[in-house]
């Protein structure tokens, strides 16, 4: 296991023990969230569930290893029912590196809306080890960067883009989020199941490690979505134009903050000069530092610059309204990542000030193959973000350690 960081820990924040979890998930906040998956159509959702509920009975089913994680910040490898191919369009694959998402210490910890436990990891570069009989574009042992949402490449979803809203299967979709997700799996085990191998698989481009490119299945991603389609039109008017992403504001906050100091990175490559990172942390700041960018501490906002681009990774109402009023006239503000049933925003400023307001998820699938060619021309690093890279023997104790330090992207290799 190799650490390349040494920074104090400053950011503990205590798993919620198994009552505490159980509780919580009845809050509105996360009743709100949990109702979230149901949104379009009850019926598929069902469907896929009692699919997998029959498969885990099949008899004769081979077990594998998976990472599961339990209340109260249990983690352990666990055998678990091995996936079948899914299908004649789909792909087996078998993880060779595996990335933290700034989701996953807050689900570790118990301190999210998705109930555990549940097997772990969305986040992969993975070996291709067996292909449906109407596969054309992969091959049994290519190495592939594997989109955390499920998606099918032909829906009108899909073809317009938004791989993260995919038709063909139930809301929210996705591996490593357990029974929210829809029970595809986690990234954390011998093999995963890939329903869609030609729509949903891209190719590792040559001369990109397998670690480097681990986060590109989410938080690199949705870091580029973040700052990439708006920076274009904005550096051509003014090439000095700000760019604010602001990360957690306070430090004691259960989510890790890579999408940040990715979203930071991606602008600089596409030719933003003045960036700033916000974040309750000093071992984040001192990361963005690192990366040539400057940081600065949430608790002096108004030393925070105003920009025409800003990205609010805060993760609560609060932080979303500070961010919005950091928001220049007719400038464009990202709200990453929320689940809060509700927030109260300053309408009438935004409208005065011609804010648009974007409120989402990634689409991840479709912008991957644009972040794996930044990579693979050298102009974007994100390795130089990861703090910790361990074998997946070590992995349970890798992610103690991601939960109580001051990690920022932990990376497991297989
Ligand atoms: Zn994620
Ligand atoms: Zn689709």
């Amino acid at each position: 296991m190799t650490a390349n960081t040494a920074e104090s820990t400053e950011s503990t924040v205590r798993a919620r023990p198994g009552f505490l979890h159980y509780a919580a998930l009845l809050t509105p906040n996360a009743l709100s969230a949990a109702r979230l998956p149901l949104d379009r159509d009850v019926r598929p959702r069902v469907d896929r569930i009692t699919e997998v509920a029959r498969g885990v009975r099949r008899a004769g089913r081979r077990r594998m290893r998976g990472l599961v994680a339990a209340p109260g910040g249990r983690l352990r490898w666990r055998s678990v029912p091995e996936p079948g191919l899914p299908g004649p369009e789909g792909a087996l694959v078998r993880p060779i590196a595996v990335a933290t998402c700034d989701l996953d210490r807050a689900m570790m910890l118990g301190r999210t809306p998705f109930p555990l436990p549940l097997h772990l990891g969305h986040e992969c570069v993975a070996e291709v080890t067996d292909i449906g009989d109407a596969v054309t574009s992969i091959h049994v042992g290519d190495r592939v960067v594997v989109p955390f949402q499920i998606s099918c490449g032909r829906c009108q979803a899909c073809r317009a883009g938004f791989t993260g809203s995919c038709r063909s299967v139930p809301p929210a979709a996705m591996y490593g989020f357990g029974i929210t997700g829809g029970l595809w799996g986690g990234a954390l085990a011998d093999l995963l199941a890939v329903p869609y191998a030609d729509a949903m698989l891209v190719p590792l481009p040559g001369g990109v490690e397998p670690a480097a490119a681990a986060g590109v299945g989410d938080n690199i991603c949705d870091a580029y979505r973040q700052v990439a389609p708006h920076l274009p039109g904005l550096l051509a008017t003014d090439p000095d134009a700000e760019v604010l992403i602001v990360g957690r504001i306070d430090s004691h906050n259960p989510l890790t903050s890579s999408t940040p100091l990715y979203a930071a990175q991606i602008a600089r490559a596409l030719g933003a000069r003045n960036i700033s990172v916000v974040d309750g942390r000093a071992a984040v700041r001192a990361r963005a530092e690192s990366l040539g960018v400057r940081a600065l501490d949430p608790r002096r906002h108004r030393s925070w610059p105003t920009a025409p681009l800003t990205v609010d990774s805060t993760g609560t109402p609060r932080g979303l309204r500070r961010v919005l009023a950091h928001t220049a006239p007719d400038g464009i503000c990202t709200c990453v990542w929320s689940l809060h049933r509700r927030a109260s925003i300053p309408l009438a400023a935004g409208y005065v000030r011609n804010v648009t307001l974007h409120v989402g998820r990634s689409h991840v699938r479709a912008v991957m193959p644009d972040v794996l060619d930044l990579m693979a021309t050298g102009r974007l690093r994100p390795e130089l973000v990861t703090t910790l890279v361990a074998g997946f023997d070590d992995a349970p104790e890798a992610l103690r350690e991601h939960c109580h330090g001051d990690a920022i992207k932990t990376i497991l290799t297989a």
